[in-house]
Parts: structure tokens; C-alpha cells; sequence
């Protein structure tokens, strides 16, 4: 097809879809289609390289090279001109294919007579699945009407690839979605689990591919576009209040009257596409760029045609969000990424969740960590590799999921599975118990929370009471901002199941925003650096609205009951004495408008910035209590941002320095008997927690699940001598006192 027009382009698919048409099964069909290819583009040579595995490339079917050689050439990824084009996801087109970059002869091929070169990528939805080749022996560069012809034949082979059309009983290569596969992502929320696929955003099958009249393609294509404009336009008149969700319509209406995408698909279909290959075709190529833009803004509206294309393709091939497949007993939820609220629905049902992104600090890591549900977040690839039912086993401590196990895989897995069972047995065994080391010291455990879903742990994980309830939870999972009567309801909940569960006491932090808090509703602020900027209490103060009505909603909430607050990121004490002025604003206004108030406030603060550990005496004396933000306060001594997953890890909490300073806060709370306690994440990791108590850190609060083996470590621990360990190896010069106490720990047994 030297002239490339579109009719030849619309012949060989038609043939194509003849050949699928065909009972030829697994390797008849790839020789055929390799056959009609070469015969369509009147070259001598095309052939078919599928992935075997991650990194290689298997010649799977070829006219014009030696047969001899399918199934026993390979390469590696990035190897030779195929290989890199499999890199790439890029054309290679060349007239003298040996002097190319990266050209590697395969002597038992017989390619060097062939001179030119054209290699495409089987790409289907961004992922590359193989390499088409064709080769001539004339020397001559191909025309861009015949890359295109050679590119949509990719793409069918793509789709029949994913359809399993090349399995049967000549099969070259297993189904695509059979085989297990190992993805390796981050700990959202640790836990290992088991279960089956539900895949939050069902994909969407397209069967037909080619189409005989582009004329009645064309028709539905449009009427599709108008109807998913109509949608948009609709979402868009009922979305005036958020302002995220704004600007992800309107990025959808762009698209939706953007005419370059639309000549794009009308042209594919013009060249023998049915509708909905053209717009997946247009959705592959979004996917592709996507891996490859690094701005965020722009990955975002990647994400929004992404999404766009999949509603068109839903409206096409008449295949809503419900498929017919019924939720499996045991869900693991598979998604591109989810909205806390989204998440919450699906609630404590599901088992697990897999997402293709998320960060730690999302609002889904949050809501997941809540309901104690093992996350495994930046595992790529996973939307694209599960399936709807696949069994699924899901490690969020190591940030491992393992899709279709294999035998082996389950029995280890399943191993670790009943460990931890086991370790829960025990865990709730002294659940009764107060935590008391083997040197008679009593420590207080208490339990971090946020969410209504949080409160049954007040009963079942034998926290004492709430050390940090984080208020901000409440505003993030919302759409928009919650009204003060709905957040009268939601304290009142927790004051009340906090009663029912034996009188247990609660610490409210006040709204602590910005930084990775991001209300979807609040106007974005541009700052150069959002944890060092305006957050938490110098947003309540700057702009005291929300701050009030939270405050009026805490005492209402009350109902005369003691109540007890504290506020986010004090950096220096005059911020905590206007904040404790606005508690009692807040509570002489109530008393006026003959509401009853608290019949005991304590007003406490948290200490996450280095400069309140320097305050005055004084400071700490007006202060009714400490409790040490570790998450926060580490990522300021260290300068390392805790969001930022290149230097999270890279300072040890149990770093001498660090330990020192903690230290100092102890002494200095001790000093004029002011209650301390911490709240960071760290409180919630067993070997930190027992050396936070030994230097004299009696409260901690934490996780509801790291209850259990913080208690059970510290009542197994002696730690006086757990200190003098720590303070030999300050002395000694250690970094980091890990590596003692870990000796200690072994040799305590
Ligand atoms: C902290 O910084 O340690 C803390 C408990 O607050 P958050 O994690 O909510 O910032
Ligand atoms: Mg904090």
C-alpha cells in the first residue's frame, strides 16, 4: 500500500476482522495476520514480537523472516530497533536499518537482506503489550499515511491480544490476565489481606473494531459526543459549589467541544475504525502521554480525557458502571485513585484496597487507616492488569500486591496471614490489661481518630480513651463545608460513644488544615511551600469564621460534659493565647444565647514546630497540656518533608538528635508539671513506642490496631533498662539507637 488511502487502510481491516472471524485459533491466527499485513503493505516482512515477561520481547509470528526463528528470537527491552521501540512507545521508521541506532543482527532471523525498517507499538491504553514490524529490501523511508495504516493494525492486534484471540490450542502465549504478577507500590495502611478483584471503575470491552460504513460510525460518534456533552453541561449547572469539581468539568467540556480530538477520531474511523476503536485509540495515546508528562496539572487533564473517553465509551457500547458482576464476599477495591467519600460508602465491606496512585497523606490513605483497611497505594499497572474476580493478596507492609498467586505465593502468603492472626489473639487477650512494663511503669494508650467509622475501636482495641481526635477529617471527606448542626451531630456521636465505652476522655484538635490538608472546597492557595505556610491555627486565626462556628459546635456538642481541646501547630505562645481567647469568646456567647456550657474546658496544645520547645516557663505553665505532633515536629528537625517519599525515610526517629531533643520537652513538661503526651505516627510503631517511654514519654496515642503490639511490647520490656541502653549508645557516639535497642530487644527475648 505504497499510496496509502484510506480505503486500502479500510480493505486490510476488513480483512483483518475476517481473519478474527475465522475458527483459526491461537498461532494460525498471528501467521495470518502477519501474512495479510505484509500483502496489504506490499513489503516482504512483517512480524509480530509480543512481551513474554516484563522486560522481553519473543518474535511471535513473522512472514518473510525465517520461521525457524519464531519462538526462539528474543530480546530484552531496549534491545536492537524493536526492542526499542518497545521502550519507547515510539515509531521507528528508517530506510537503512543496519547503520540505525541501536540496530542488533539475529543472524538466525535472515533480517539482513531487509533494509528498511517500520516498527510501531502494540500499545493498548498506555500499556505496551509487543512491537509490528514490516521490513522491505528496497531502501526506501514509509510514508506517514502507511505508520498510521500499520499503527491502527497494531491496535486491533492490541485489542485481540486482550481479548485472548491468539489462545487456543496452538496457543503461542498464555491469556494475557492469567499469568501472576507481582506489583510493587507503597504501605498506604499496613496489614496484610486476601480476597478478590472489585474494580471501582469497571473497564469497558470493545469487541468490534473494524466497521464496514464509516458513514453510520461517523453518526454515532457524533450522537455519543452530543449526549456526553449534554451530561456535562447537566453535571456542570449542579456543581456550582466546588470548586475542584469545577474545574475538572469544565476541563471535560473543553474536551467535549475540543474539534482536534473529534477530527482525530472521525479520521480513524474514516481509515476503518468503528467508533468506540477510535476513541479508545485516542484514549491509548492520552494513557501514553500520560506516563510521560511530569507536570501535574497536565497529568491531571490527562486524567480527565481518560475519564472522558471511558463515559463516551460507555454511551457507545451501551455498558454502564454496572456491568451485571455482582461485589465478591471478600473485596479488594482496584481503582486508578478515590475520593474519601467514595471510599467511605464502600465502608468496612471491602477487605483491601489497591490504588494506581495515592499518596500517604491522601484523604484515601486516611479513610483507609480509619477503617483499618490494608492500602497499597502507586502500585502501576494494577488497573490495567486486574480483572474483575481475580484473586488478589494484598500486602500493605511491604506495599506488595500479588494479582493471580500462584501455589506457592498463597502457602507463604497465607503463613503470614496466620501469624498475624495469631498475634491478634494475643493482642486481644490483654486488651483488659493496663500496659505496665516489666519495671512497674504505666503507660497510657490512647487512640488517634477522626471519622464515625472510628468509634467502635473505642470499645474493641482497649485504647483508653481518644489522645487526637483530628476535627479536619470531618471537612475533608465532605464535598462542602459541613454546617455547624451537622457537626454538632458528629461530636456529640463521639462524646457519646466515648461515655458508652466507660467514661473514656477525648482530646478535640481544632481544624487543622492546608499543607496536605487540602479542603476540596476552599480556594486553593498558591504557596512555594505548603507545610511551612499558612495552615492549621494561622488559617483559624487569620480568618476566626470556621474556627467560631467549630468552637460553638464542640460546646453545644458537649452539653455541659467536660470537654477537652487542643490546637494544631502552635509555633509560639501568643498564637495559643489568642486561640484560647476565641474558646472563650466562644463560651461567653453561648452562655448568652442560654446555652449550657461545658461544666469543665482544658485547653491543651500540640507541639510540632522546634520553636515551641523553647518557649518560656511561663508558657508551659498557662498551657493545661502537651502532646507532641511527631509526625510534624520530625519533619521540621530534620528538614524533610514527611509528604515526600525521596527523604521520609532517610532520618531515623530513633536518631540520637532527635531522641535529645524529646527529651528536653520531657524535662521541660516535667518541670512545671504539665501533662504530656505524643501523637505522632511513631507512637504507633512498637520499638519507637517503647523507647518514646522510656525517655519518659507516658501517653501515647495512637493507630487503634497498634494498641495491641505496642502493649504487648511494653509490658514485655523493662524500661529502665531499655533507658540505659539508649543512654550508652548516645554516649558511645551513635547515630541512631536502633541498633542497640534492637540487641536489647533480641537479648530480652
Ligand atoms: C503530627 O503532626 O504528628 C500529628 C499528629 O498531626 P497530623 O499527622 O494530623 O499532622
Ligand atoms: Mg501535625
Amino acid at each position: 500500500m505504497p499510496d496509502g488511502t484510506e480505503s486500502e487502510s479500510r480493505k486490510l481491516l476488513g480483512r483483518l476482522r475476517d481473519t478474527m472471524a475465522e475458527d483459526a485459533a491461537g498461532q494460525a491466527r498471528l501467521d495470518k495476520i502477519t501474512h495479510l499485513t505484509a500483502d496489504s503493505m506490499g513489503s516482504e516482512v512483517c512480524s509480530i514480537y509480543l512481551f513474554r515477561d516484563e522486560d522481553t520481547l519473543e518474535l511471535c509470528a513473522t512472514e518473510g523472516l525465517k520461521k525457524e526463528a519464531v519462538h526462539q528470537t528474543r530480546m530484552r527491552m531496549g534491545e536492537g530497533l524493536v526492542g526499542r521501540v518497545a521502550r519507547s512507545g515510539k515509531v521507528v521508521n528508517t530506510a537503512d536499518a543496519p547503520s540505525a541506532k541501536g540496530f542488533r543482527y539475529m543472524p538466525e532471523t535472515g533480517e539482513e537482506i531487509y533494509s528498511s525498517f517500520l516498527g510501531v507499538p502494540i500499545q493498548r491504553l498506555g500499556e505496551t503489550l509487543g512491537v509490528l514490524v514490516v521490513q522491505t529490501k528496497q531502501k526506501r523511508e514509509f510514508t506517514s499515511d502507511e505508520v498510521y495504516a500499520l499503527e491502527v493494525v497494531a491496535m486491533v492486534l492490541a485489542e485481540m491480544t486482550e481479548l485472548g484471540a491468539f489462545v487456543g490450542d496452538t496457543a503461542a502465549l498464555s491469556a494475557r490476565h492469567t499469568q501472576p504478577t507481582m506489583l510493587r507500590g507503597g504501605t498506604g495502611q499496613e496489614g496484610t489481606t486476601e480476597g478478590h478483584v472489585w474494580l471501582h471503575e469497571p473497564r469497558v470491552m470493545v469487541t468490534n473494531l473494524v466497521a464496514d460504513d464509516p458513514e453510520r460510525e461517523l453518526q454515532r460518534l457524533d450522537a455519543a459526543i452530543e449526549q456526553l456533552r449534554v451530561s456535562v453541561d447537566e453535571m456542570l449547572a449542579g456543581a456550582v459549589e466546588d470548586a475542584e469539581q469545577l474545574e475538572v468539568l469544565e476541563a471535560y467540556r473543553m474536551f467535549a467541544n475540543s474539534k482536534g480530538w473529534r477530527r482525530r477520531m472521525e479520521e480513524d474511523i474514516s481509515r476503518g475504525l468503528s467508533a468506540e476503536a477510535a476513541v479508545e485509540k485516542e484514549q491509548s495515546a492520552a494513557r501514553a502521554r500520560m506516563s510521560q508528562v511530569a507536570d501535574n496539572y497536565l497529568r491531571e487533564r490527562l486524567h480527565d480525557l481518560d475519564d472522558l473517553s471511558n463515559r463516551l465509551l460507555r454511551i457507545l457500547t451501551g455498558q454502564g458502571k454496572d456491568t451485571g458482576a455482582s461485589m465478591p464476599a471478600d473485596p479488594i477495591l482496584v481503582a486508578r485513585n478515590i475520593g474519601p467519600g467514595e471510599l467511605l460508602e464502600y465502608g468496612r465491606q471491602l477487605r483491601g484496597i489497591v490504588l494506581e496512585e495515592g499518596s500517604v497523606g491522601s484523604h484515601a490513605a486516611v479513610v483507609a487507616r480509619a477503617l483499618a483497611i490494608p492500602l497499597v497505594i502507586n502500585a502501576t499497572r494494577i488497573t490495567t492488569e486486574a480483572l474483575n474476580g481475580d484473586h488478589i493478596m494484598v500486602d500493605g507492609d511491604q506495599g506488595l500486591v500479588h494479582l493471580r498467586p500462584d501455589d506457592t505465593v498463597v502457602t507463604a502468603f497465607r503463613d503470614k496471614i496466620a501469624m498475624q492472626a495469631e498475634a491478634q489473639e494475643r493482642y486481644a487477650s490483654i486488651r483488659q490489661k493496663p500496659a505496665i512494663s516489666q519495671c512497674g511503669k504505666r503507660i497510657s494508650l490512647y487512640m488517634n481518630a477522626g471519622l464515625l467509622a472510628d468509634l467502635p475501636s473505642l470499645e474493641n482495641s482497649g485504647a483508653e480513651g481518644v489522645g487526637l481526635f483530628r476535627t479536619e477529617l470531618q471537612f475533608l471527606v465532605r464535598n462542602k463545608m459541613p454546617s455547624r448542626t451537622e457537626l454538632v451531630a458528629v461530636y456529640k456521636r463521639v462524646i457519646e460513644a466515648a461515655e458508652a465505652a466507660g467514661d473514656k476522655p477525648v482530646i478535640f484538635r481544632t481544624l487543622d488544615i492546608g499543607s496536605d490538608k487540602v479542603l476540596p472546597y476552599m480556594k486553593p492557595t498558591d504557596e512555594p511551600n505548603p507545610a511551612l505556610g499558612w495552615r492549621a491555627i494561622r488559617v483559624g486565626l487569620d480568618r476566626p469564621g470556621v474556627m467560631r462556628m467549630q468552637l460553638q459546635a464542640l460546646l453545644r456538642a458537649s452539653e455541659g460534659r467536660p470537654l477537652t481541646l487542643m490546637f494544631p501547630f502552635v509555633a509560639q505562645w501568643e498564637e495559643f493565647r489568642a486561640a484560647r481567647a476565641e474558646v472563650d469568646k466562644a463560651m461567653a456567647i453561648e452562655r448568652k444565647l442560654g446555652h449550657v456550657v461545658p461544666e469543665k474546658i482544658s485547653v491543651g496544645t500540640m507541639l510540632e514546630t522546634p520553636s515551641l520547645a523553647y518557649a518560656s516557663n511561663k508558657f508551659f505553665e498557662e498551657v493545661e497540656f502537651v502532646s507532641i505532633g511527631g509526625n510534624d515536629l520530625k519533619q521540621f528537625f530534620f528538614a524533610a518533608d514527611r509528604e515526600n517519599e525521596r527523604v521520609r525515610r532517610r532520618y531515623d526517629t530513633l536518631n540520637v538528635s532527635f531522641l535529645t531533643f524529646l527529651e528536653q520537652i520531657v524535662q521541660r513538661c516535667s518541670a512545671t508539671g504539665t501533662p504530656l503526651s505524643f501523637c505522632g505516627e511513631d507512637a504507633g510503631r512498637p520499638i519507637e513506642a517503647i523507647c518514646l517511654a522510656a525517655i519518659g514519654l507516658h501517653r501515647l496515642s495512637m493507630r487503634p490496631a497498634s494498641i495491641g503490639p505496642v502493649k504487648s511490647l511494653i509490658m514485655r520490656t523493662d524500661l529502665d533498662a531499655l533507658y540505659d541502653v539508649i543512654c550508652d549508645a548516645r554516649e558511645r557516639g551513635e547515630q541512631s539507637v536502633r541498633g542497640a535497642v534492637m540487641d536489647f530487644m533480641r537479648w530480652q527475648g
